[in-house]
């Protein structure tokens, strides 16, 4: 399927439980949401210069019954084959909502969400109203929430997603452009779209040891990002050295295994009330 230029091609069982795992997931993701078994996990995301808490990234989960613990490798791709992506990104919208009005009821400290979507998402949803809608339900203010969207899913001259843009930055959300560098957009679109921040991709941190050329790329990533308007935050910050690095660099945020893994709602919830965090207040 979808190699045209193909003659004949193998079929082999690999294929067979691919294919089987897919229809699985389209038939059934309406279940596993009423179920709960799509769950949030929640990453830290750290202030570079005094390493506290300062957000969280939320990063879906599917927990099966039958495949067991399932990762956004394994559902998302389909999920937006199939244009079902919508159903569990307002979902985890829905969820993070809940999350942070059980943090204002006890008591405890409110730390800003960002939320991932998909390219789809913003053509099949009125997703400012959606996303607005469960903001409101549960009391929860829009500084609270980030709107992440990947840099592969741009285009240049595409008005209609610009516009969709515009109006979630003037409704006071941030918009966060996430995997910076990973895909091929190229630099040409950071011209054309504002966001708030550039979540520097993971790939620039690969071979940071001992490439003096990786080192200035990142760098002067860092000091474009900042020339042009943008805050940056990079991700996979698994070292000490990249940690210093990016602090004397200027990137603002950080996020990765250094710092913490992303971990089950609950289990954050846990820590924070124990004090485990220092707070970026
Ligand atoms: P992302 O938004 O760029 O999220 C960061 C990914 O990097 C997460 O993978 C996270 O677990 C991983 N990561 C974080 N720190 C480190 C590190 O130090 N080292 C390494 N090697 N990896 C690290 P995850 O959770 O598997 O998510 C993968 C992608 O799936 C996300 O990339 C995001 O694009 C997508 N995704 C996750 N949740 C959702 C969702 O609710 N909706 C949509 N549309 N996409 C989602
Ligand atoms: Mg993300
Ligand atoms: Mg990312």
């Amino acid at each position: 399927k979808k190699h045209y230029n193909n003659d004949y091609c193998e079929y082999n069982n690999s294929m067979a439980n691919n294919f089987q795992k897919k229809q699985y997931i389209i038939n059934n993701i309406d279940s596993a949401i009423k179920k709960g078994n799509i769950k949030v996990y929640y990453q830290p995301v750290v202030n570079t210069v005094n390493g506290k808490l300062c957000g969280l990234e939320a990063l879906a989960r599917w927990d099966d019954e039958e495949y067991g613990f399932l990762s956004p490798a394994d559902f998302i791709q389909t999920l937006e084959e199939y244009h079902q992506i919508s159903k569990l990104d307002l979902h985890i919208v829905e969820r993070v909502c809940m999350n942070l009005a059980y943090t204002k009821e006890h008591g405890l400290k409110q730390l800003p969400v960002s939320l991932n979507f998909s390219r789809l998402d913003f053509s099949t949803q009125n997703l400012v109203e959606d996303v607005d809608y469960y903001l409101k339900k549960y009391d929860i203010d829009k500084n609270l929430v980030h709107i992440e969207v990947t840099e592969s899913t741009l285009s240049e001259s595409d008005e209609r997603l610009k516009e969709t843009f515009n109006k979630f930055r003037k409704n006071g959300y941030d918009l966060w452009l996430d995997d910076f560098g990973a895909g091929y957009s190229g630099l040409n679109v950071l011209k054309e779209y504002d966001f708030d921040m550039m979540k520097i991709d993971m790939k620039f941190l690969r071979d940071f040891n001992g490439n003096e050329k990786a080192r200035k790329i990142l760098k002067n990533v860092i000091t474009m990002a900042k020339e042009i308007g943008m805050c940056t935050l990079t991700e996979g910050v698994e070292t000490e050295e990249a940690y210093q690095f990016l602090k004397e660099n200027g990137c603002e945020k950080i996020q990765g295994y250094l710092f913490g893994r992303p971990m089950p709602d609950n289990e954050f919830y846990e820590k924070l009330k124990s004090g485990l965090y220092e707070l970026d207040l």
